[in-house]
């Protein structure tokens, strides 16, 4: 079987409400970023007009990507903003008009089963879909293969966060019509969604419309963490394991999120401008799920639902307790990738000495030495043998850690050594 532990799960608390909107922002900020690419090439400048969906910035590496613009309005300069992995990019900061005009609809389809393969990738492609579980992955690259299997993962493992059972809340029927399209459109036969065996209520919203899509089942996974972790899915559900991606097994995995950013892409050739973002802890007047316009200052959402309580110190952090980034600002801006944002007690707890105990060894689900790789965290020599470049950087290693060592990290600057040559 495969790997995976028991976390604490903390999700109730961001659970109590129904979604809700923020406000539209008067200056939104769009990061010039794709995935790995930190730089992607600007298409505009100060003075420009744009609608929503308007192209101002693409990746042209390797990778074709546009960036899009979320609101119609003016461009009023090129600045730096902190991104949710804690570096600072450049952002195309758009003043706001608020007239919502968009770029003209192409085509809109009532079927959206009905496109070639060809043309399904060029949508995806056009609209910008990525990673919304925070991968931020291109999505038509995984569609370029031959397919036999998609695996939507709606296990949303991370503790805390709830945005995808939000989503499925609210778009369950439309999610399974995107599944359904995709299966016809690429050829896949088999349609599994996978879902927590902890999260009925996630299993009873799909059950509700399930019966329109024989094609489509539903597995119900072990509540461990990662077990949203490709990989770990994969070996879960069906006992495959590959060596580098899952499409060399005819294997494609979609975040819940993400397919229905592929829906509205089919459906309306539109890339989105908003999405769900699960904005909780214990140090928040009212945590919530909130539907955040992208490109908006997390610091005025934060502000409009109440601010902060108590007056200790707190930890902010972009991203789950397990997978996120410590921040030292909370104004930081919302991204397709952004799933979360936590705002905790800073415990400041104190690394005590590693006692060898081999913990984080067992735990990791990439089979690599935590505690090894962080004795040689400069070494390039002894890295090349530990692998660092494995670490999914899933934080299972610091959170097991008896002496509360925060080896992710480390791993993390030893993954930075081992790109540096
Ligand atoms: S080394 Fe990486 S993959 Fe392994 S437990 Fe730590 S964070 Fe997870
Ligand atoms: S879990 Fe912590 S104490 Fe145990 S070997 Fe790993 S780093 Fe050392």
């Amino acid at each position: 079987m495969a790997k995976g532990i028991k976390v604490l799960s903390n999700k109730s608390m961001s659970l109590n409400d129904q979604l809700v909107e923020c406000k539209r922002p008067e200056i939104v900020y769009i990061p010039l970023v794709n995935h790995s690419k930190m730089d992607c090439e600007c298409l505009v400048k100060v003075g420009d007009k744009v609608l929503k969906g308007t192209v101002i910035g693409r990746r042209n590496d390797n990778i074709d990507l546009p960036i899009h613009a979320s609101v119609s309005g003016k461009v009023i300069g090129i600045e730096e903003k902190l991104y949710c992995n804690g570096e600072g990019v450049k952002c195309v900061a758009i003043e706001n008009d608020f007239r919502e005009k968009s770029v003209d609809l192409r085509g809109a389809k009532k079927n959206i089963a009905s496109y070639s393969k060809d043309d399904f990738i060029t949508i995806l492609k056009e609209c910008a879909v990525t990673g919304m579980g925070g991968g931020d992955f291109p999505t038509y690259i995984k569609y370029k293969s031959e397919l036999n299997t998609i695996i939507v993962n709606a296990a949303e493992c991370e503790p805390y966060i709830t945005a995808d059972y939000m989503m499925v809340k609210l778009h369950a029927d439309e999610i399974l019509e995107a599944v359904d399209a995709i299966m016809e459109i690429n050829g896949i036969d088999k349609g599994i969604i996978a879902i927590k065996e902890s999260n009925i209520e996630m299993r009873d919203e799909f059950i509700h419309y399930l019966g329109t899509y024989p094609k489509i089942t539903i597995t119900m996974v072990r509540n461990v963490y990662p077990i949203g972790w490709e990989k770990l899915l994969i070996k879960e559900i069906l006992g495959i394991e590959y060596e580098k991606l899952p499409s060399d097994k005819g294997i494609v995995v979609n975040n819940v999120s993400t397919i229905y950013a592929i829906y509205k892409a089919l459906k309306y050739r539109r890339p989105i401008s908003k999405r769900i973002v699960t904005v909780t802890g214990e140090r928040l007047q009212e945590p919530k799920n909130i539907l955040i316009r992208l490109g908006t200052s997390m610091k005025n959402v934060i502000e409009e639902f109440g601010g902060y309580i108590g007056s200790s110190k707190i930890r902010f952090i972009a991203g789950g307790p397990m997978m996120g980034t410590c921040l030292d600002t909370d104004d930081l801006v919302v991204t397709k990738n952004l799933n979360c944002v936590l705002v905790i007690d800073d415990k400041d707890e104190a690394d005590l000495p590693c006692i060898r105990c081999g913990r984080c060894i067992a735990v990791c689900p990439a089979n690599i030495c935590p505690v090894l790789i962080k004795d040689k965290v400069n070494d390039f020599e002894s890295l090349k043998y530990l692998h660092p470049e494995k670490c999914i950087e899933c934080g299972l290693c610091s959170y097991i850690c008896p002496s509360k060592i925060r080896i992710r990290e480390s791993v993390r600057e030893a993954k930075k050594e081992i790109r540096r040559h």
